[in-house]
């Protein structure tokens, strides 16, 4: 039997560890936290730190295929796994999906237009953006950023530029480009060791408060930024060679462009709804594309809106279980605190079960 390990222990690798499962494919995570989501679920658990070698050994000595569920696996440890065993998504996806400057300069290479963008370094770097950008724009850290930390708005009125980089405390960051957008949509695609490439259908993207809050699909967008949208996808995987399912959020501008704004080399969280809504989830789709199984094309066979469980959301959950046409799906986590990821609600075909109150 084929034993995978995962990098990382939260939800996004105890959902890559059921999908495994329903295939007879082992699990082994390696995560620090004890009673973490995945360990839950998984077949083994190595409670070790991401960078602690003998540990990485262990992984590698038990596992015939490495992958992970986030992005800041620190580069040494994938190098160390990578001498042992295939790691997919490749160390490439990893240290260019790191650094938001390396990120943005990567897409634009590859012909996917993102927002513009400048470097800063120093007081006078971000001086330079602002006037770049007619002061509109956002500040951000360039690694270690994620549900939108580490970041701070310029409105071009009454900004604090002095504070805002004296928050970054030394911290690498990049200035982008304020993009008024008509809506956020993201891709969730597969690329295959063979190269075969699939995606689902894209998901329109809601945040509140940075934090993504409810995907729908379809997004209400043509079809023909449908297609754009997936072959975007397309030029970044193959410009990567990458093995697994990734995540490109995209943004719709209201002049008509659509930009990229960043990729995940993982699941992602505005694919939630796949397990849902299509005969084959994102989950499963990576553990196949790792494995080296064929990839299928991910048929959608309901329309849905994927809510996600944060924090006091947990308060409904009685009231989701009743809801027909609703999904329910919990993390295994017993602390529910502010802005805490506790697990998410698909609901198929929104607009009859609407219509029936
Ligand atoms: P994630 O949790 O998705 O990894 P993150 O912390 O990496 O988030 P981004 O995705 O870059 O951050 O930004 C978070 C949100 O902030 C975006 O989804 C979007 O709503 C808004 N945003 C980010 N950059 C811009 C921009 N240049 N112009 C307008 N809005 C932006
Ligand atoms: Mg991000
Ligand atoms: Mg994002």
């Amino acid at each position: 039997m084929k034993t995978i390990g995962i990098v990382g222990g939260g939800q996004l690798g105890r959902m890559l560890a059921m999908a495994a499962a329903r295939l007879s494919i082992r699990t082994v995570i390696l995560e620090p936290q004890a009673d973490c989501p995945a360990a839950q679920v998984a077949n083994a658990h190595i409670v070790a730190a991401y960078d602690d070698e003998s540990a990485l050994e262990e992984l590698a000595a038990h596992c015939n295929v490495i992958t992970y569920e986030f992005e800041n696996v620190p580069e040494k440890s994938a190098a160390q796994l990578a001498g042992k065993r295939p790691v997919y998504p490749p160390a490439r996806a990893l240290s260019i999906s790191q650094d938001r400057l390396t990120e943005k300069s990567f897409l634009n290479e590859c012909g996917i237009p993102t927002a513009g963008f400048h470097a800063v370094d120093t007081r006078a770097d971000l001086d330079a953006a602002l006037d770049l950008f007619g002061g509109r724009g956002v500040l951000k850290t360039r690694r270690f950023g994620y549900d939108g930390k580490g970041q701070w708005v310029f409105t071009g009125s009454g900004d604090d530029a002095d504070a805002a980089f004296a928050a970054l405390a030394g911290a690498p960051a990049i200035f982008e480009e304020w993009i008024d957008f008509e809506r956020e949509i993201s891709v969730i695609a597969a690329r295959g060791i063979d190269g075969a490439f699939v995606s689902f259908d894209p998901a329109e993207n809601e945040h509140r408060d940075g934090i993504l809050r409810i995907s729908r699909v379809p997004a209400r967008v043509s079809d023909e930024l449908v297609e754009n949208a997936k072959i975007a996808a397309e030029k970044l995987l193959s410009a990567l060679g990458y093995v697994g399912v990734a995540g490109l959020e995209l943004f719709v501008a209201r002049d008509g462009r659509l930009l990229a704004n960043e990729f995940a080399p993982r699941v992602h969280n505005s694919g939630h709804w796949s397990e849902a809504a299509c005969v084959i989830s994102q989950f499963e789709q990576h553990i196949r594309a790792v494995c080296g199984l064929p990839l299928i094309d991910p048929v959608r066979h309901s329309d849905c809106v994927m809510h996600n469980i944060i924090g006091d959301d947990m308060d409904d959950i009685p009231r989701w279980m009743a809801t027909p046409g609703a999904l329910v799906h919990l993390y295994g986590k017993d602390e529910s605190r502010p802005g805490r990821k506790m697990g998410h609600v698909t609901v198929l075909h929104p607009h009859e079960n609407h219509r029936n109150g």
